[in-house]
C-alpha cells in the first residue's frame, strides 16, 4: 500500500506551500510543473511562499515529450511540485517517479482523483492510457483556488466521483467470476466517495467553498483507495473503459469526467443499480447526462460502448459479461437517455 505522507487542505493555503514541502538543508531547488494560465495566477505567491530558486516548466499536454522535459529541468531537484487542474499533476507525477524524487501535487481544479492516485494518464501512440506511478508524497489543496475554477471542471470532478459506484461493481463482478483480488476496505472506501456526491448532490451544486472541499475530499480518498488497492480498480471499471474508448474514437470533445459520469449511467443500468439515482445527482450539479450535451453523436457513444471491452481486455468489467453489439449498445443509450 503506497500513502500520500501529508494532506492538507484549506483556505489560502498556497501561500504555505515553502513550509509544507520541507525542503531538506542543501538540496534546495524544486521544479513547478504548470500550465501557462495557472502560472500566471499563481507565480508571485509561490514564489514569495518558497524563497528559494524555483524553475518554472511549461505543461501544455500530458505526453510523454512533456514528461522528458520536466525530467530534463528536475536532474538536480530535490523535489516536482504539479500545480495545475490534470496534466501539470500527470506529467509531474510520472516524471518525479521516473526520476526517484518527491512529489507534491497542488490541485486548482477538482475535476477527477489523479490529485492522489499513484496514476498518470499519459497519452502516447494516438491513445490515453494510465502508467502505474507513486502517490504524491504531499497534496496541498486550496480551496479559495479551487472553488475559484470554472464550474464545469467541478461538474466534471463529480462525474468521476460517481464512477467509483460502478467501478467497484465491476470489481467485485471480476473477483466472482473471474477470479480476481478484491480488497474491501478500498472497495469501500472508494465507494464512501460516490455515495457522499450522490447523497450530497444537491448541496454540492451550490457550488459554493463548502462544495469545493466536499469534492476534494471525495477525490482525493477515491485516489488514496487505488493506492491501497495497488490498483486503480476501486476508481476505474467498464464506465472509463467506455470514456477512453470515447477518448479514441472523438478526442478532446468532453472532459475526462464528463465522459465517466455518463458511462456510469449506462454501466449502472447494466448492473442493475438505480441508473436515475446516478442521472439525477448529475442534473443536479449540472454535470452532462447526454451525448448531444457534450457535442458526441449517437453514432460515437454506440460505437464506444461496443469498442470499450477493448480497450483493456484483461480487465474484467460487466462489458465482458454483457458483450454489447451497436444494436444493444443502442437501446442501452436510449433506455438511459444518454441518447
Ligand atoms: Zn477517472
Amino acid at each position: 500500500m503506497e500513502f500520500p505522507r501529508r494532506i492538507r487542505i484549506g483556505d489560502g493555503i498556497l501561500r504555505e506551500l515553502g513550509d509544507f514541502v520541507e525542503f531538506p538543508p542543501g538540496k534546495s531547488t524544486a521544479v513547478i510543473a504548470s500550465g501557462g494560465n495557472v502560472q500566471e495566477k499563481v507565480k508571485g505567491i509561490v514564489t514569495k511562499s518558497v524563497e528559494r530558486p524555483l524553475d518554472w516548466v511549461r505543461v501544455d499536454s500530458s505526453d510523454l515529450e512533456n514528461v522528458e522535459r520536466v525530467m530534463r529541468a528536475a536532474k538536480k531537484s530535490y523535489c516536482i511540485i504539479g500545480i495545475g487542474g490534470g496534466k501539470s499533476v500527470d506529467v509531474g507525477k510520472l516524471a518525479a517517479f521516473r526520476l526517484n524524487i518527491p512529489f507534491f501535487s497542488v490541485p486548482t481544479s477538482a475535476s477527477h482523483d489523479g490529485i492522489s492516485s499513484p496514476f498518470a494518464s499519459i497519452s502516447g501512440s494516438g491513445a490515453h492510457y494510465s502508467e502505474r506511478a507513486k502517490p504524491p508524497v504531499g497534496i496541498l489543496a486550496d480551496i479559495d483556488v479551487i472553488a475559484a475554477a470554472p464550474k464545469k471542471l467541478e461538474a466534471a470532478g463529480c462525474g468521476d466521483l460517481v464512477s467509483k459506484l460502478t467501478a467497484v461493481k465491476d470489481w467485485e463482478l471480476a473477483s466472482k467470476e473471474a477470479g480476481e483480488y478484491y480488497g474491501e476496505y478500498a472497495a469501500n472506501l472508494a465507494l464512501m466517495s460516490a455515495q457522499v456526491f450522490l447523497h450530497g448532490s444537491k448541496t454540492i451544486g451550490a457550488y459554493d467553498k463548502a462544495s469545493a472541499r466536499a469534492l476534494v475530499e471525495g477525490l482525493i480518498s477515491a485516489g488514496v483507495a487505488a493506492g491501497i488497492a495497488g490498483s486503480s480498480r476501486p476508481c476505474s471499471g467498464s464506465e472509463h473503459l467506455f470514456s477512453h474508448a470515447l477518448d479514441a474514437i472523438c478526442p478532446g470533445k468532453a472532459l475526462h469526467g464528463e465522459q465517466c459520469g455518463i458511462g456510469t449511467i449506462m454501466m449502472a443500468s447494466l448492473h442493475g443499480l438505480n441508473w436515475r439515482n446516478v442521472r439525477r445527482a448529475l442534473k443536479d450539479v449540472k454535470a452532462p447526462t447526454s451525448g448531444a450535451e457534450l457535442g458526441i453523436t449517437d453514432d460515437e457513444i454506440k460505437r464506444a460502448l461496443v469498442e470499450a471491452p477493448s480497450i483493456r481486455p484483461d480487465r474484467y468489467t460487466i462489458l465482458s459479461k454483457v458483450k454489447l453489439d451497436k444494436k444493444s449498445a443502442g437501446e442501452l443509450a436510449r433506455e438511459t437517455r444518454v441518447i
